[in-house]
């Protein structure tokens, strides 16, 4: 289920948590080399800037360094450390793709080379399919018009049904989105899942708000969806009453969808009921036809999860006259396979709204970086076991799971100093925390793309074969038990994620990497940093929304009433703390939409300090000596800083703290920070300097 759908085509099916969001439109190059040739470190002394005070502006401070030697190029709306590592990664795979591209791009293979693996095949010929330029040029809109033609005969509502479900087979985004996902009410249990979705602008409240900013982001849609219409040969005159058209019925279908705020609140998002009461419900749309065409099951238990959206959903349907449902359906066709799929006048036309008008973007990213993530979309973990076999050593994955424990372990015991939580409640908190599964690095049982046919010189194809296989996929596993080994991420990429349905913390093997781990460095560093990182997904178990599923991925509250009022006080703190930060002028952070990944951020960052003091107690590590002039304290909070240096776009600034339940990474460094005493002692900030807050805030 696309819980946040806009452009995104393969949004995962299930309400996870992700230590930063990356986004998909906007990734970004590698920046001018490291000087030395040495590679990034997780704790680089070199970055440092000594003119600013660390109780100043730690982040400053910490950063300036690393600001100073990667300017923001200029096909990037944001470059950190997450986009450095993302970088180097995408440059593995390149060598990977292109060595398993080889026949397909004309390069001969050497005799002895052993002949091509299914998945060798696969991976290869998509990546040298979405390079090949001049064939998609030539092909023009050909390979999609079938699917117009599909579009173009639809005479009445009646055929809606057939046609959307084929529709959302392929990807497309149109009105709502149907996938699986586990019972809120019993985690073990896959059902189907009918989520809002069919908008093209990245959520709903970019139809609503009424500033001068916003009402200019609509016009510019409006023109980018009427210039799409008319690269697809409709006149002019045409293609800006469509625009329009789009316009009102997907702002009637933001209006009724729940903002994304309330969208954290699994309580908003859980409507169990079954698909014939569902039926009834939709008066104007067959569910029946709908549910059998896309093979999903016409019985059973499911969730409505916006209940509004679908009333209004069905009234639509029924209000709007054909000729505007096509016109709308043919935009978001068009919409979902404009990227790497279509002509460049496509390309080029989709990278200038969503990357350049939205997000401050001044150059296309080259071709390959596209293709190479292309392929990691549609067969991640084809390609994901080629990297991991290359790049996550046994013994990086020992090592990260040991962590891991460590921080679990630090867990338990900050449970037990917890003032605030009675001992009922601590109970229930550690039976939840011991029962978290640990995956790191990658599956241990890959994924089956036998049944995805991947044609040399099809681009368009391949990718409308991806999206067809991954529907299957997903809704092959309703009224099956959930399989908890299943990845919602592929191994190279740079993030983590907590699964509250099914209280797991996951570690694609692409993040365990420097500038975040190194087997190099000392724990120091990299409790500072990776340390830091899986505290946060597993203070997600307990954030406000994490913290309302039990140890078995079920909605149910374990809570005291009191312990649950000084929860959400103690939450309220860091609320407040977030509200008051101005990101952009007018634009203010959204405390509640930022809590979960404020409070993992607070409680990631204590929970690997109290595992670091343990680590350094057991080693016996001289707490006075100094390397590279700093003390192993000091060393721990510079890693933490560092891991979040970043030049963002004031574009990007502006969506992110418009959209993006993460606060910018200045925030998660300095606000966090001010709230710990034991940082302020490390580096012996006084009471009133800014990098202290007047009254810290504390939940875990
Ligand atoms: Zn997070």
């Amino acid at each position: 289920m696309l819980r946040f759908a806009a452009a995104c085509n393969y949004c995962s099916t299930a309400v996870i948590f992700v230590i930063a969001t990356i986004p998909a439109l906007c990734q970004t190059a590698l920046a001018p080399g490291t000087p030395g040739g040495l590679g990034p470190r997780v704790f680089d002394a070199s970055l440092i800037d000594k003119s600013v005070d660390p109780c100043d502006n730690f982040y400053k401070y910490s950063c300036n360094g690393w600001f100073k030697r990667n300017p923001l190029p200029a096909d990037q709306t944001s470059y950190g450390r997450f986009t450095e590592l993302y970088e180097l990664n995408r440059l593995h795979l390149k060598q990977i793709l292109e060595a398993a591209a080889a026949p397909a791009s004309g390069g001969a293979r050497s005799a002895n080379e052993h002949p091509r693996s299914a998945n060798e095949q696969k991976i290869g010929d998509d990546y040298a399919s979405c390079m090949d330029t001049a064939a998609i040029d030539k092909r023009g809109l050909a390979p999609l018009q079938p699917e117009l033609d599909r579009i173009a005969a639809l005479k009445s509502t009646a055929q809606l049904p057939a046609l959307l479900a084929h529709l959302h087979s392929i990807g497309v985004n149109a009105f709502f989105g149907m996938g699986s996902n586990p019972d809120f009410a019993n985690a073990n249990s896959m059902i189907s899942y009918y989520g809002a979705g069919g908008l093209g602008l990245p959520e709903r409240d970019y139809y609503t708000r009424t500033d001068a900013k916003s009402v200019e982001q609509r016009q510019q849609y409006v023109a980018h969806v009427r210039k799409i219409f008319t690269l697809a040969g409709e006149p002019e005159a045409k293609a800006r009453k469509d625009a329009e058209i789009v316009l009102a019925i997907e702002t009637r279908l933001a209006k009724a969808s729940l903002t994304i705020t309330d969208q954290r609140d699994p309580q908003n998002l859980n409507h169990p009921t079954d698909v014939a009461a569902f039926e009834k419900e939709l008066t104007h749309f067959s569910l029946d036809e709908y549910v059998t065409a896309a093979h999903a099951p016409t019985a059973g238990r499911m969730n409505d999860a916006e209940p509004k959206f679908f009333a209004e959903f069905n009234a639509l349907i029924a209000e709007t006259p054909i000729a505007e449902i096509r016109t709308y359906l043919r935009w978001h066709l068009l919409h979902a396979y404009a990227g790497t799929s279509l002509p460049a006048s496509f390309d080029q036309e989709n990278w200038n709204f969503y990357a350049h008008t939205l997000n401050g973007a001044e150059k296309q990213q080259e071709r390959w970086k596209r293709c190479t993530s292309r392929v990691d979309m549609e067969l991640g973990e084809a390609l994901g076991q080629v990297y991991v076999e290359k790049y996550f050593p046994p013994a990086a994955k020992q090592h990260a799971l040991e962590m891991t424990l460590a921080i679990e372990q630090a867990m338990d015991k900050d449970i037990d100093g917890l003032d605030w939580m009675s001992a009922e409640t601590k109970v229930m908190a550690k039976d939840k925390l011991h029962a978290v599964m640990n995956k790191i690095g990658y599956p241990d049982k890959w994924r089956d793309y036998s049944k995805l046919e991947i044609v040399a010189g099809d681009a368009l194809g391949n990718q409308m074969r991806a999206h067809e296989f991954e529907t299957a996929r997903d809704l092959a596993k309703i009224g099956k038990p959930v399989d908890k080994g299943e990845w919602q991420m592929t191994p190279p990429t740079v993030n983590a994620y907590y699964d509250p349905q099914q209280n797991n913390v996951n570690f694609p093997a692409g993040y365990f990497q420097p500038p975040f781990f190194s087997d190099k460095e000392d724990d120091a560093a990299n409790y500072g940093d990776m340390g830091s990182t899986i505290g946060h997904e597993l203070t997600h178990g307990f954030d406000d929304e994490g913290r309302q599923f039990d140890k078995d991925g079920n909605l149910k509250n374990w809570w005291t009433k009191e312990d649950e009022e000084n929860f959400n006080a103690r939450a309220d703190c860091e609320v407040k703390q977030y509200d008051a930060i101005e990101a952009v002028p007018g634009v203010h952070l959204n405390g509640k939409l930022t809590l979960g990944e404020n409070l993992a951020d607070l409680g990631g960052l204590w929970l690997a300090w109290i595992a670091w003091l343990d680590k350094a107690e057991t080693a016996h590590i001289d707490m006075a000596a100094k390397t590279d002039g700093y003390t192993p304290d000091q060393r721990f909070w510079i890693a933490y800083a560092q891991q979040w240096c970043t030049q963002t776009r004031p574009e990007q600034l502006r969506t992110q703290a418009e959209t993006d339940p993460h606060a910018p990474d200045e925030y998660r460094t300095n606000t966090v920070l001010e709230d710990l005493p034991e940082f302020a002692k490390s580096f012996g900030c006084k009471n009133n300097a800014p990098m202290v807050a007047p009254t810290a805030c504390r939940v875990w």
